[in-house]
């Protein structure tokens, strides 16, 4: 127990396990790259409430993430669907009023934000054990141990977990020795869940869209959002709506995109729709921590959970872990916190 792990990627994945490895004794170190831990759990404080422009549902077939949020006294709460939701068929059309089924599966939200698993998990580490700002570089094999390079520092250590979403890892971060080619070709096509999305949310004063009988939840075959919901607190004291854009719009200014949400947001709601008090949005496609970008289009959640992941690395010295290679709900909070459990017991059992 002795012996040092070193944890690359600071999302979900990283920090669950350096929790569930400290919780065993094991020495840990955890790099992320990026200014703030959290990786596709992005909560952002917008006008006085939270936001979520990255992961915000789980759902009742999640067991080993309600397990988690359970010993950590998360609280969650159902997504509001109360009331009529809106369908934009055509650019033509004004959207039409319909009834969401109510045999849908019931998703649920943290109570406070997604964030909310990483603060209570977090917690348990001291200042030196996270480092922030430290992009893995490469990774040296030595005799026994592994040394790990950043920009500024070099670690030395006896297991490197890497959480990086695989196409990530091998496109940017450079190994001293060949991996194996069947590794290499499998981790290069397999898909990374979200990469490709624009979020979007807008607090409001009032949740204007309850008063007129709605949920807040609206369709749109026409754009520029796909997809949209009530996004108001817990609490009921902080309104918001909250969807997805068109992946096509990657490519244009954040200006041009909320002046044509402004225009869809009339077609809805007429004013109230433009009356809200801040816009965030999140282009996760220029996010190179978590895309790799290039032109070759991946089924989504294609060779998620592939075998491959589960194999040894250097004699079990490096182990690929991250949602999307879990073997259950791969690319899903659920599939980081499962692949974790999986990892944990993989370390366990070569120690005894
Ligand atoms: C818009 C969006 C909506 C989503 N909605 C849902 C949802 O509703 N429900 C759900 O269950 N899931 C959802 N997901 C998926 C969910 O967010 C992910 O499954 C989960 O957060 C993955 O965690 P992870 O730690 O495996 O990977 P990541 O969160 O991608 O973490 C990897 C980390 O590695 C870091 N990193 C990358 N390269 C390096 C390097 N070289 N050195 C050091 N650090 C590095 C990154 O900065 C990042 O922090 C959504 C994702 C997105 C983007």
């Amino acid at each position: 127990m002795k012996k040092k792990i070193l944890i690359i990627g600071g999302g979900l994945s990283g920090i669950y396990l350096g929790y569930l490895l400290k919780k065993e004794g094991f020495s840990i170190k955890l790099l992320e790259a990026n200014d703030r831990i959290g990786g596709r759990i992005y909560t952002k404080n917008s006008h006085t409430t939270n936001v979520e422009l990255g992961a915000t549902w789980l759902w009742r077939y999640n067991p080993a993430l309600l397990k988690v949020c359970n010993d950590l006294n998360i609280s969650l709460f159902e997504q509001n669907m109360d009331g009529d939701a809106l369908f934009e068929a055509l650019k033509s059309s004004t959207p039409q009023h319909f009834q969401v089924p109510k045999n849908q599966e019931i998703s649920y939200r943290i109570v406070g934000g997604t964030f909310e698993i990483l603060n209570k998990l977090k917690a348990t580490f001291t200042e030196d054990q996270i480092e922030l700002n430290q992009k893995v570089l490469k990774i040296d094999e030595e005799e026994t141990t592994l040394k790990v390079t950043t920009k500024t520092s070099t670690f030395i250590v006896d297991f490197v977990i890497s959480t990086i979403p695989p196409q990530v890892l091998v496109n940017t971060v450079h190994f001293s020795w060949d991996l194996d080619s069947d590794f290499k070709q499998i981790a290069n096509n397999t898909h990374t869940w979200m990469k490709d999305s624009i979020k979007f949310a807008l607090v409001y004063k009032t949740p204007f869209w309850k008063e007129k009988g709605l949920s807040g939840t609206g369709f749109s075959n026409v754009g520029p959002f796909t997809e949209m919901y009530d996004h108001s607190d817990f609490e009921n004291t902080h309104f918001a709506l909250m969807g997805f854009l068109n992946g096509g719009l990657a490519n244009e200014t954040k200006e041009y995109r909320e002046e044509k949400i402004q225009e869809q947001l009339f077609k809805f709601f007429g004013e109230d729709g433009k009356k809200y008090l801040s816009y965030e949005e999140k282009v996760w496609n220029e996010d190179q921590l978590v895309n790799f970008k290039d032109d070759s289009f991946i089924t989504p959640h294609f060779n998620n959970g592939h075998v491959i992941y589960q194999q040894e690395f250097l004699n079990g010295k490096l182990i690929i872990a991250g949602s999307e290679t879990s073997p259950k709900y791969g690319g899903y909070m659920e599939g980081a916190i499962y692949r974790g459990n999986q990892v944990l017991e993989q370390l366990k059992s070569s120690f005894q």
